[in-house]
């Protein structure tokens, strides 16, 4: 298998009928670099900048996030990188930062963009960081956690801010700066048209999206197997940010768990998915899977399977038949 993978490594990432798909890779840290080559992956979907944080014991100052930045474009080269600013709070709480007290539902509480907007100087500072490390080059910017579009221009009035600031006393400045926005609140369902058009970007943060989809919490062991991520109302939900996406030419990625694995993987590529983002080892046994798959054919069956009333608990079975047969 892991011969097969590297032979695999340097060819196309392209499915049986000829669908280019971006398989692209999550990262967080310094370590996750080497993988970059090892893994093939075509660029760096999701990078989790509060690694940094969480694993330090104080904030890291601006320099140090800055180098680490720069490292991360250094080694990607001309391949995109997707930064996400500090999705902190929730379940990834900093022991040297105060929050503002117990939280009784803290993945629905005070965290990532929330926090960041709410403590702006956190915020800039990473922000002039990802700006002078990107001089020269583009820079891709992912706001996690996003509920309502207007959170988008606040970020966005810092990053300008920023720029101006920087611009006036004369630093590099990126070439370009894309901005995007992570769909892991349901709230953005019923402003998918808004959304598209405010951002340059948007990527699916299925881990999250789901929990909130189905009011389960991702990290609960006693409901973790009750529901399925290949149930027709997730996959519903999936088809219409794709379609909205499609409407306003504005290009999806998905960049949670499901990404990774290769019946799910295939999924997305039926539901109309063009780039995804997952764990460097998952790229391998993905590029595998795309080999084999007729894409035309799985969107076909996946819309008609999810187009009418259908009560079934998940599509696994009829996908893992699909997946046999091809
Ligand atoms: C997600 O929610 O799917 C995601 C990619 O972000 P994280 O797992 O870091 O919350
Ligand atoms: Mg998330």
């Amino acid at each position: 298998r892991q011969a097969l993978y590297r032979e695999l490594r340097d060819k196309p990432s392209v499915t049986k009928d000829g669908v280019e798909i971006s398989l692209l890779m999550n990262a967080g840290l310094l370590v996750d670099l080497p993988q970059l080559m090892e893994s093939g992956a075509a660029g760096i979907g999701l990078f989790r900048t509060e690694l940094q944080f969480m694993i330090a014991s104080t904030f890291p100052r601006a320099e140090q996030q800055e180098r680490l930045y720069r490292s991360v474009l250094d080694a990607a080269g001309k391949r995109p990188v997707t930064f996400r600013t500090l999705d902190i709070g929730g379940d990834k709480v900093l022991p040297y930062f105060r929050h503002q007290g117990p939280e009784e539902n803290p993945a629905m509480g005070w965290r990532a963009i929330r926090l960041t907007l709410d403590r702006p100087g956190l915020l800039r500072t990473q922000l002039r960081a990802l700006l002078k490390a990107a001089g020269g080059n583009e820079l891709r910017l992912m706001l996690p956690m996003i509920t309502e579009v207007g959170e988008i221009r606040a970020a966005r009035a810092i990053i300008e801010r920023e720029v101006r600031h920087l611009s006036r006393f004369a630093y590099s400045l990126p070439t370009r700066l894309r901005l995007g926005a992570m769909i892991e609140v349901p709230s953005l369902l019923w402003q998918l048209d808004e959304l598209m058009a405010a951002v340059d970007f948007v990527s699916v943060g299925s881990n999250d999206l789901f929990q909130f989809v189905m009011a389960a919490d991702r990290g609960n062991s006693a409901i973790s197997k009750r529901f399925d991520q290949l149930s027709p109302p997730f996959l519903r939900v999936l088809r219409q940010i794709v379609e909205a996406g499609t409407r306003h030419d504005t290009p999806v990625t998905l960049c949670g768990e499901m990404a990774g694995k290769p019946l799910t993987a295939m999924t997305l590529i039926g539901l109309g998915f063009r780039h995804i983002s997952m764990s460097p080892a998952a790229i391998g046994p993905v590029k595998a899977m795309l080999g084999a798959l007729d894409a035309a054919k799985l969107n076909a069956l996946l819309l008609e399977a999810i187009g009418k009333p259908n009560g079934t608990h998940s599509l696994r079975g009829v996908l893992m038949g699909f997946a046999e047969d091809s």
